[in-house]
């Protein structure tokens, strides 16, 4: 299938908006001191297809920093670079069933990161990043900012106040050296996570960068290739069981496409061959997921027919 018409999809993104605005509920994320300072009321959806057509609705210019829909991204640039395989060995693909910064699943999995999309995985897989150090954080903020299709901004506060707070990320990366998982210096390895999960985004990007998965790893704006047709495959696979936490089923269960939530409150989704979809609104359910985010994109994919289970 395909996308509605443009005007009609202009429609549904205003509605998505409008019907989930004065929603209720969540909160905002405070462990990270610099969050804790987010507007509750800012709101924005974006959808951008792959021919490139945008269509906005509230604030989807406010840029916000990406957290964990980093780690969807930075899996992409290490899966062209390592291929599946490898990949696959080094970081895995299973959901944990447990909270995205857990320790214990660390342990229960005899050392194995489990999958890209929990901090375990995500301190792999950025290790796995060409170089060490400034070498790698440039070679990330590089990706991103192709994948976005403009360069990317970092947010000085939020990573200086993630860097003074992120003992525990310091400790998984230490336990996951400790079992030969990773290979670089951990703390190393920690800072350049921390600065990928700082750079600047707004929902219009994280639509764009969606957007690059579903067209096969084109971003439909710059009409660069990002990453090859194979690697959103693998990456729009393990979003499926991995996107949204440990709230991953449900979100399946009632959107029916990928998607990658983070403590700031965005959510990009991606409708593959047609579009991506960047939401953002900072107040959180318990599992770290944007409320407004979650009701607008199931909204969306019932909307504009997205569900990749539907045979109707
Ligand atoms: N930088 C955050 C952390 O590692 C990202 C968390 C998230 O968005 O899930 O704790």
């Amino acid at each position: 299938g395909t996308l509605p018409a443009p005007d009609l999809v202009e429609e549904f993104v205003e509605e998505a908006h409008q019907r989930n605005q004065s929603l209720e509920g969540g909160s905002v994320a405070d462990y990270i001191p610099a969050l804790a300072d987010a507007d509750p009321n800012l709101f924005g959806v974006s959808v951008v297809d792959v021919s490139g057509d945008a269509h906005d609705a509230g604030d989807t210019d406010h840029a916000f920093s990406i957290q964990s829909i980093s780690k969807a991204f930075v899996y992409a640039l290490v899966c062209e670079e390592l291929g599946h395989d490898a990949t696959y060995e080094r970081v895995g693909v299973n959901n944990t069933g447990m909270p995205f910064n857990s320790v214990v699943a660390i342990e229960l999995n005899d050392g194995h990161p489990m999958n890209p999309m929990v901090n375990a995985g995500a301190l792999t897989t950025t290790s796995l990043a060409p170089g060490t150090g400034d070498e790698q954080w440039r070679w990330i903020w590089k990706g991103l900012s192709a994948f976005a299709g403009r360069h990317l901004v970092l947010d000085d506060d939020v990573y200086r106040s993630e860097r003074a707070g992120n003992q525990r990320n310091q400790a998984i990366a230490r336990l996951l050296e400790s079992y030969g998982r990773i290979e670089k210096d951990p703390l190393e390895v920690v800072d350049v996570y921390t600065k990928q999960c700082s750079l600047l985004v707004t929902a219009r990007d994280l639509a764009v960068m969606g957007a690059t998965l579903a067209d096969g790893g084109v971003n439909p704006i710059t009409k660069e290739r990002v990453v090859a047709p194979h690697v959103c495959r693998d990456t729009l696979a393990v979003l499926a069981a991995n996107g949204l936490y440990e709230r991953s089923g449900e979100w399946l269960f009632e959107v029916g496409i990928p998607g990658k939530s983070g403590v700031s409150g965005g959510i990009v989704t991606v409708a593959p061959g047609k579009a991506g979809i960047g939401v953002f609104s900072p107040p959180l359910d318990d599992a770290g997921n944007s409320v407004r985010g979650k009701q607008a994109t199931a909204f969306l994919s019932r909307a504009l027919g997205l569900n990749v289970f539907a045979s109707d």
